[in-house]
């Protein structure tokens, strides 16, 4: 119902351990509609993380000739990588109605908000540092300096959850996911969505004799 039939804009950003990657593939998994923007990012892969599927690992190099050539819609550092979200695929998407979804951090997120007015934004919340710090350091991945520094990167974020439309608390991933899909259900019924509809029906009833036909 929106403008032009256009897609939907959504951020989904959250610290670093807080269940975003599982909340957005169960999302994905549950809703068609929508389409992950993969971002391009300077950080060697995790194992377990195949290239192309949520991001694509590219050198320091090639990332910033797209710089250079303005091809990111947005880009951050993150512990000294960069991250960034290539802008062609999303205005293809938009354009033809499919609804897109970022994962991205707070700086990021402001950058696609100063850029594009339409866009929804939540923010995932851990239910407490504690539990935070619990699932940083079960994962085992990173180093107990990263986990540190990953900890501190969650506090600077958490602090700007006030720029979100919508906090979700993710205590429970089946909860936290269905909490996100009727943030995302009931965007569509949000005035803006429905303008092209209120106006359609206010310019119907200019053409008609309302008198005449005797209904008001
Ligand atoms: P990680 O290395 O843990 O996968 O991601 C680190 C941070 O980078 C996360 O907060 C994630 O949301 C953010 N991030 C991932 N892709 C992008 C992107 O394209 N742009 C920006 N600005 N941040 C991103």
């Amino acid at each position: 119902m929106r403008e032009n039939n256009k897609g939907r804009l959504f951020i989904l950003s959250g610290p670093s351990g807080c269940g975003k990657d599982t909340i957005m593939r169960e999302l994905l998994s549950r809703r068609k509609d929508i389409c992950l923007s993969i971002s391009s990012i300077t950080r060697p892969p995790r194992p377990g993380e195949i290239p192309g599927e949520k991001y694509d690992f590219i050198s320091k190099e090639k990332f910033e000739n797209m710089l250079l050539n303005g091809e990111l819609l947005e880009y951050n550092t993150y512990l000294g990588n960069y991250y960034g979200t290539p802008k062609k695929p999303i205005e293809r998407w938009i354009s033809c109605g499919r609804n897109v979804l970022l994962e991205i951090d707070v700086n990021g997120a402001r950058k696609v908000r100063e850029t594009m007015s339409d866009v929804l934004s939540i923010f995932i919340m851990p239910p407490s540092m504690q539990v935070l710090r619990e699932r940083l350091t079960g994962r085992s991945t990173d180093s107990a300096e990263l986990v540190e520094k990953r900890l501190q990167a969650a506090i600077d974020e958490i602090s700007c959850a006030n720029e979100y439309d919508y906090v979700i608390v993710n205590d429970n991933i089946t909860e936290a996911v269905n909490n996100l899909e009727a943030v995302i259900n009931a965007d569509r019924f949000s005035y803006k969505s429905m303008e092209k509809f209120v106006k359609e029906v206010l310019e119907n009833a200019k053409s008609c004799d309302w008198q005449a036909a005797g209904s008001i």
